[in-house]
């Protein structure tokens, strides 16, 4: 399963594929004890590779969600506030102040299965028909904001990682 996760990941972004490579070239040259770098090495790259891809997993996830939504709620995603956010394994929580200044509490299920609910009216009564209420839109986009911002941090890490930094 991993190795396939890895392959699909090195298919898709060929520079973090050289990243590795290089870095494990680099420690073969200038390391007497190899062994002992390379199973470290080979951990945290496993466990780089695992974050990258559960990110891209949910990142694709939130397209999915976002298709699906009707454009009149897309249009009032804006502005609505998020009193609380949570990114777990299992599902992405949050709590938005409604219109009528009452707090919903809001779900993006991810695993085991996909799925959203939301406590307000519009989800209770259209969420079948219509599509998901603009609360649940609204955390799909911001989580796709939030996952792109922990891509961007994840370059630094590639970088740290080939230089050594936090294998060391
Ligand atoms: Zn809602």
């Amino acid at each position: 399963m991993l190795k396939e996760q890895i392959a699909k990941l090195a298919k898709e972004n060929p520079a973090l594929q050289d990243e590795i490579l290089g870095l494990i070239q680099k420690k073969k040259a200038s390391t007497p004890n190899f062994d002992t770098l390379h199973r470290s090495a080979t951990r945290e790259i496993v466990g780089l590779l695992r974050w990258v891809t559960w990110l891209g997993e949910i990142s694709d996830l939130m397209d999915r969600l976002i298709s699906l939504g009707e454009i009149n709620r897309m249009g009032r995603i804006e502005g609505v506030p998020l009193v609380s956010y949570s990114l777990q394994v299992d599902a992405i929580r949050a709590v938005v102040n409604g219109s009528q200044d009452s707090d919903y509490q809001v779900r993006i299920t991810t695993h085991p299965k996909s799925g959203h609910h939301c406590t307000c009216l519009d989800w209770k009564h259209n969420s079948q028909d219509v599509g998901p209420c603009k609360h649940v839109l609204m955390l799909a986009v911001e989580t796709k904001k939030r996952i792109e911002e922990k891509m961007g941090e994840l370059d630094l890490s590639v970088a740290e990682i080939s230089a050594g930094v936090i294998l060391v």
